[in-house]
């Protein structure tokens, strides 16, 4: 059910109607595999007695409604996901009991059952709107309250939510849906003040590790929880550790002892992003419990998330925007916030390296698409256009905004105007002008140009330096689209062959900058503006650096300088200013001599994304096989077991075509990768994609990992497999939903679809893909459904795919969701044909 969507001034007019003072929400979980029950009791002020305003709500059905006293007829009241509230008095009581339904899409609450032991996991996520599908809620972020959880459930689950856990109580028995259980109650305290889309409730057989951290705020326990099949995995120590140097690095900067009573941080399963900052109760994507061999990068990934959500603690959960349109106070906030951390108090100092490569491109990528928007100010008129804006740009481009706001005023100043705006706005709401007049009255600067260019204009400058002789100048040009004169501090870099780099610190505040310090001369010089990553813009480099960047990038000495590069190289690849084979250049000479962990494991990843979109499908075959053998080399020349041999022995299971190298790892792999799962899972889902594997042969691999992730895994393959059958199969299983997949099944049969050797083999399914998602809304959430979109996209890159696309956006029945997901995600597609023609003349 997609439920209506609460828009903008909806929201505006209830607020100014009523404000909640608590709830008491009473759930039983021990009614079956399908629903639960669900009874809310709210006590509100209304400033206009005798005036109207309504609840939101998803149930399956209405029991009761009663306010003050007077008991309403559900048929009547509820429609639409709304509860309708007629007459209302100064104080106000109000009752529901209604019947929810576990989710499967990993929004509400989510019922996922173990495949390993057949136990019962539930969790909820409610951003952006759905408390609405655990209880009936004024769901809107400026409503705050207190919420009181009483939780009926198996006597022997971990029952987790925003209060520490109470002792519970018996409540006799009855059942999961998967068997009868003895029953408790747990009756939490009641929370501080927050919004709705930031409680919890965790709740099933979790296991984990206990501790505790010293805060101004006294101990503050700490709890670190995954499903019981993967506790053997957990690594508590490590994420215990990154947890209390984020305590202490927060309280220190702002001043603003921790706001919650504990501190659990939860690994779930099928969940749909990295995390959520629930208040105290954080869940965080289980793929971050690691059962195969893992990277440095891949760990320093998730110090940034955990660290990333800390923040939230104060940036979104102590203080939170007033509505959606702010969403970047939170999110930019916690993206500069976690990388600060990372660099300042951890093991993870060149945490801005890692930011350059993963989290700058994904933004940039966001931004190059129509659908692009300011960081701040986005008019996200209802809830559920506000969850399209959870992109690149919100996170990244926002945080280096701030790093820009913070080089333009000063750390101090931004560091005493951000504690002010905290403790003035603590357990409420703030928006864009009061945070923006806190940072005034710090500064003693006037910063409305800087936010208008910046945070309220979409889009990014193009930077070149133009070189006369050994002088240069610094060029800055404003996309015609979004015309801005943005400010930059920026660094530019000069890097030869026989001499030492030269960096010089450049402040842009015209459109030509002059570079009096640089001298530009020298063997193979690369020339690079933004060298140290401190802005947000597209480097066009000069002819010269072009033609020497392939071979001398490995060899410059800072990473973070290396990172621009590949970005730029990137970034310029999909603008269609740089042609993919320089690209793969630099990738066949100077990856192999990378050196930093999140260069080599990103640029690698990268690379097969590169080849799979911008290499037409006959010179493919090729570039696949000299990529698998730049690989090859790696591994030979690095030791057997290291990160780098480890990374690079991936990209050969997924790129290379010897079947009779991918058997022989099917059976043994490299003696260091034996028994590693995923390892394995890429060795068959390569074989099964170039049609090299039975369907009897995944089954075996399937029945060798009966965990989710090994069902996952089968998916993928099986819908790759190149046949008529495998696809129509694939394309059926996607679409139905009777099939009853989870959203990320849904999403491994979207890939496995369009991975093909032949395009005539995935072509006819474009259309009904297209045709098939609106109608998907009507069971898949929001959230769930644009995930499907964007990594199951049909990357069938020919023209015929852009008029499909375009033939579905002219129609008037998609969801603001679908349609801003299409927009978004088929403009790599077109991004891709176009520079296949520009340089190759062929798609
Ligand atoms: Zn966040």
């Amino acid at each position: 059910m997609p439920g209506t969507n609460l828009t903008r001034s909806e929201a505006r007019e209830r607020a100014a109607l009523i404000s909640v003072e608590r709830y008491d929400v009473d759930l039983h979980l021990g009614r079956g595999a399908s629903t639960f029950t669900s009874r809310t009791t709210v006590r509100f002020r209304c400033a206009q007695p005798g005036a109207s305003t309504f609840i939101d709500l998803i149930a399956d059905s209405v029991e009761s409604v009663t306010l003050n006293g007077v008991e309403l007829d559900p048929a009547r009241a509820y429609a639409d996901s709304r509860v309708a509230l007629p007459g209302l008095a100064t104080e106000n009581v109000l009752t529901i009991e209604a019947t929810c339904r576990y989710m499967r899409s990993g929004e509400g609450l989510h019922r996922f059952v173990d495949p390993v032991d057949s136990e019962v996991y539930l969790y909820s996520q409610f951003e952006v709107p759905d408390s609405r599908r655990m209880f009936a809620v004024f769901e809107q972020p400026d409503l705050k309250a207190e919420f009181s959880f009483t939780v009926t459930a198996p006597a022997r689950w971990e029952v987790i939510s925003v209060m520490p856990t109470p002792e519970p109580t018996p409540a006799g028995t009855g059942t999961t849906g998967e068997r009868t259980e003895e029953l408790a109650t747990w009756a939490f305290a009641p929370t501080p003040r927050i919004s709705s889309y930031v409680t919890a409730l965790h709740a099933g057989p979790y296991l984990g590790v206990r501790d505790s951290v010293s805060t101004r705020a006294g101990e503050i326990p700490l709890g670190v929880f995954c499903r019981a099949s993967l506790l053997e995995h957990l690594d508590a120590d490590n994420i215990l550790d990154a947890t209390k140097r984020g305590f202490a690095f927060f309280e220190n900067e702002f001043g603003v002892p921790y706001p919650f009573a504990k501190y659990d941080q939860v690994f779930a399963p099928e969940y749909n992003m990295g995390a959520m900052e629930n208040a105290g109760a954080v869940t965080i994507t289980e793929t971050y419990v690691f059962r195969a061999k893992v990277t440095e990068a891949i760990i320093e990934r998730r110090a940034l998330t955990i660290l990333h959500e800390l923040a939230h603690m104060w940036f979104g959960d102590l203080v939170t925007m007033r509505w959606w349109d702010d969403l970047w106070l939170n999110e930019s906030f916690a993206e500069y916030l976690a990388h600060r951390v990372l660099t300042g108090a951890t093991e993870f100092a060149d945490a801005w390296v890692d930011f350059g490569i993963l989290r700058k491109p994904w933004g940039y990528a966001a931004e190059r698409a129509p659908s692009a928007h300011p960081v701040a100010g986005a008019p996200a008129l209802t809830a559920e256009d506000a969850l399209s804006d959870f992109d690149g740009i919100s996170y990244a481009k926002g945080a280096t905004a701030i790093r820009q706001l913070i080089a333009y005023v000063g750390d101090e100043a931004f560091i005493a105007g951000v504690s002010a705006y905290l403790r003035d706005k603590a357990f409420g709401n703030g928006t864009f002008a009061e945070f923006l007049a806190a940072i005034e009255a710090a500064s003693g600067q006037d910063l409305g140009d800087w936010a208008r260019a910046w945070l309220l204009t979409t889009g990014r400058d193009t930077l070149r330096v133009e070189v006369d002789g050994v002088g240069a100048v610094l060029a800055r040009v404003s996309p015609a689209a979004y015309p801005a004169s943005r400010p930059h501090v920026l660094d530019v870099g000069v890097y030869a062959a026989d001499a030492p780099a030269q960096v010089t610190r450049a402040r842009v505040e015209g459109d030509r900058t002059a570079l009096p310090q640089l001298r530009i001369d020298g063997v193979n010089r690369i020339v690079l503006p933004n060298s140290s990553d401190l802005t947000w813009a597209s480097v066009d480099f000069d002819e010269a650096t072009l033609g020497a960047l392939p071979g001398r990038l490995g060899e410059l000495t800072d990473p973070l300088v290396r990172s621009v590069c590949w970005q730029a190289l990137d970034d310029g690849v999909a603008r269609g200013v740089v042609d993919p084979r320089i690209y793969f250049d630099a990738v066949a000479r100077s990856w192999p001599l990378e050196t930093h962990p999140a260069l080599f494991s990103n640029v690698a990843d990268d690379s097969l994304v590169m080849l799979s979109r911008f290499i037409p499908d006959e010179v493919r075959p090729a570039m696949r096989t000299d990529l698998a053998e730049t690989a090859r080399t790696v591994v030979e020349k690095e030791p057997a077991g290291s990160p780098r041999a480890t990374i690079a022995a991936r990209v050969i299971a997924r790129t290379s075509t010897d079947e009779g190298l991918l058997r022989s790892w099917l059976t043994e792999g490299p003696l260091w990768l034996r028994g590693d799962t995923d390892f394995h899972w890429m060795v068959v889902g390569n074989l099964a994609a170039l049609g090299l594997l039975s369907e009897s042969e995944v089954a075996t691999a399937e029945a060798a990992d009966p965990t989710v992730s090994g069902h996952l895994a089968g998916l993928l393959a099986r819908a790759s497999m190149p046949t008529p059958e495998a696809k129509a199969w694939a394309f059926e299983q996607l679409t139905s939903q009777a099939a009853g997949h989870s959203n990320h099944a849904l999403i491994e049969l979207a890939r496995g679809l369009w991975r093909s050797p032949r395009r005539a083999l995935v072509r006819p399914f474009v259309g009904p893909f297209l045709d098939a998602i609106p109608a998907m809304t009507a069971w898949v959430g929001s959230d769930a459904l644009t995930k499907v979109v964007r990594f199951g996209f049909p990357f069938v890159v020919e023209a015929q795919t852009i008029e499909l696309v375009d033939a579905a956006l002219a129609r008037d029945d998609l969801t603001a969701g679908v349609r801003r997901a299409f927009v978004e995600w088929s403009w790599p597609v077109r991004e891709a044909l176009a520079a296949r023609r520009r340089w190759f003349g062929t798609d």
